[in-house]
């Protein structure tokens, strides 16, 4: 199995550059953000407490994204990988990545990173705002504070993960295609 995990701050275009990744790669799409508002929309014990947690710019306690990440890889069957987006966003996640992994004799096969400069964070995740209508990205002091809390706690990871010769980069500043064009080229030299 491929475990890639898609990596880069909030608003680089992660979800949106996933969809034809999992669809050319026949990979399981796992977003933790994308989970935690289906629990939210179902108004689960969980997404009660994950709502006030992510409306804050807060991350939800790790434990929880691990739970969610590790029955998938249990669960879901037919893919040729999974696609992490959103996970790991802590260094104890990406500890606790390797160790599920580990049990299950498999590794990670590469972290792409779509990297954005904090300006145009904003300036997508306003525009999101117009089409999405997710509360997390509505108050620029939320926006803010997700900015503050990627540099603080999910940035530590590239370091991480570059210690580990799992880390790759890409642009991603530009239109769609494009973007889908250099993650093709990165796609094509790890798999
Ligand atoms: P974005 O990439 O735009 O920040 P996501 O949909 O990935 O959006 O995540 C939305 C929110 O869900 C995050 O701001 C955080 O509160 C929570 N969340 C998602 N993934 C994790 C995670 N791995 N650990 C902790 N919190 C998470």
């Amino acid at each position: 199995m491929k475990y890639y995990i898609l990596f880069g701050p909030p608003g680089a275009g992660k979800g949106t550059q996933a969809t034809s990744l999992r669809e050319n790669y026949h990979l399981c799409h796992l977003s933790t953000g994308e989970l935690l508002r289906g629990e939210i929309a179902a108004g689960t014990p969980l997404g009660l407490e994950a709502k006030a947690l992510i409306d804050a710019g807060n991350l939800v306690p790790d434990a929880v994204v691990e739970g969610m990440i590790e029955s998938k890889f249990n669960t879901v069957k037919d893919v040729e990988g999974f696609l992490l987006d959103g996970f790991p966003r802590t260094t104890a996640q990406a500890e606790a990545l390797e160790g599920m992994l580990q049990r299950r004799g498999e590794k990670v096969t590469g972290v792409i990173s779509i990297m954005i400069p904090d300006a145009m964070i904003k300036d997508r995740i306003r525009h999101r705002a117009t089409i999405e209508g997710r509360a997390d990205d509505a108050k620029d002091e939320v926006i803010e504070k997700r900015i503050a809390t990627y540099h603080a706690k999910t940035e530590p990871l590239i370091d991480f993960y570059k210690a580990r010769g799992q880390y790759h980069e890409v642009d991603g500043t530009g239109t769609i295609p494009e973007v889908a064009a250099r993650l093709a080229a990165l796609m094509a030299k790890l798999s």
